[in-house]
């Protein structure tokens, strides 16, 4: 009998029941404007701010309008400005290179390793390149945060790190985003909290914290922020930053707290259903599960897997082959970007040369989501799926 899966990789769980009340809450008295409040009355927004600051053990938290904008705020906020060049990742996806785009800047890419993560040679060869690394912790992988910040440090080079893919993670103990000066979230439906947009950005700096919540569009009223600096600080700030608007709203925010106290126990979730893949999975021949090291912390919210050095035709038959039975494997070595999915070389408004090593990577990198509502048992089926269409294709080659 040939095994289909039948669920969906684009569904997520419901919102919380609690968080469904609260957004009643806020429809039903219509103030969704996060600074139009009552006198004496705490904005869902600015709650929610304290709430994430307390999460990350950030001093500052700035809820923003997507993960997108929060990484453009904070390389303005940084002062990165037009002509400027910024390290990132070639291994991430469309946003964080439009990030820096967006500003002006011209991002400068460095490759990526069998581990998935931000090739530290190469990061340390470049490194005279720029004063300012857009770290991409793509697809939840984080690198040896050690050794980048000390790279980074010495090179005074100011790091931004896209938590897109992990919030909730840690590296030995540290949060995702607690290294560099800035942590940048998504509370983007596929991420791990889940407002439809949305987005968070997290610093200890106080002039960063100021500087990024008057561009955010606080005209001047931030002092209804509970996790920002002093208003002293926004002195100094508030006639030379612009205004560029990126709030969060209170009916988001209100949908998003509860998400936020049940992270943890989500996290938990998500390994478990990622742990029953790489059961199933490791040992396929020809197939190279990702092995995480013990220092990270991880949020299994996608998983991956390498087809090293395959050729090309044959990649794509396994994922053709997958999706006839239901299971949809993005792949980051095709020619053409298909749906989020693209590469270095997709971004042509950028002037990159070519990176053997990392295309070898990037050709053998199949790509799945997993979200919540598969069961254990769904992940061990997708297992067994991929396991034999690998091994189908790779006896035939
Ligand atoms: C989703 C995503 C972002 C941006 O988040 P949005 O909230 O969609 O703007 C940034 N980086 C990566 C790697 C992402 O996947």
């Amino acid at each position: 009998m040939t095994e289909i899966f039948t669920g969906n990789f684009t569904q997520q769980e419901p919102i919380p029941e609690e968080g469904i009340a609260a957004a009643l809450d806020v429809l039903r008295h219509g103030r969704l404007h996060r600074y139009n409040t009552k006198a004496g009355e705490i904005s869902e927004t600015a709650r929610l701010e304290q709430d994430f600051a307390a999460l990350t053990g950030a001093k500052y938290c700035l809820a923003v309008a997507s993960g997108g904008y929060a990484m453009s705020t904070a390389l303005r906020a940084v002062g990165v400005g037009p002509g400027d060049c910024v390290l990132s990742n070639a291994f991430t996806l469309a946003p964080v290179p439009g990030a820096i785009a967006s500003v002006g800047a011209v991002p400068v890419f460095v490759g990526v390793t069998e581990q998935l993560t931000i090739d530290l040679d190469d990061l340390e060869a470049k490194a005279g390149q720029a004063k300012v690394l857009l770290l991409s912790h793509m697809r939840g992988h984080i690198c040896d945060m050690d050794r980048l910040m000390a790279i980074c440090d010495a090179a005074g080079i100011t790091v931004i790190e896209d938590c897109a893919h992990t919030m909730g993670a840690a590296w030995r103990g540290v949060p995702s985003g607690r290294h560099g000066a800035v942590g940048c979230y998504s509370c983007q439906t596929y991420k791990h909290v889940n407002s439809g947009e949305g987005g968070f950005l997290v610093t200890d700096d106080e002039e960063i914290a100021a500087r990024a919540v008057i561009l955010s569009g606080s005209y001047m009223l931030y002092e209804r922020h509970l996790a920002a600096p002093d208003p002293s600080v926004f002195e100094r700030v508030k006639y030379v930053t612009p205004n560029i608007s990126g709030r969060m709203d209170n009916l988001r925010a209100s949908i998003l707290r509860p998400q936020l106290r049940a992270l943890d126990a989500e996290v938990d979730r998500w390994n478990d259903r990622y742990r029953v893949l790489e059961d199933g999975l490791r040992g396929t021949p020809g197939l190279t599960v990702i092995e995480r090291p013990a220092e990270e912390r991880y949020v299994g919210s996608s998983f991956q897997v390498l087809l090293l050095d395959w050729a090309g035709g044959k990649v794509s038959d396994v994922v053709r082959r997958c999706a006839a039975r239901g299971v949809e494997l993005k792949w980051f070595g095709a020619a053409e970007p298909v749906a989020f999915t693209s590469r270095y070389d997709s971004w042509r408004y950028v002037e990159a040369p070519r990176m053997p090593e990392t295309d070898r990577v990037l050709a053998g990198i199949l790509d799945m989501r997993v979200p919540l509502t598969f069961s254990l048992d769904d992940c061990a089926l997708i297992a067994r799926i991929i396991r034999a269409e690998v091994g189908a294709v790779y006896q035939s080659a």
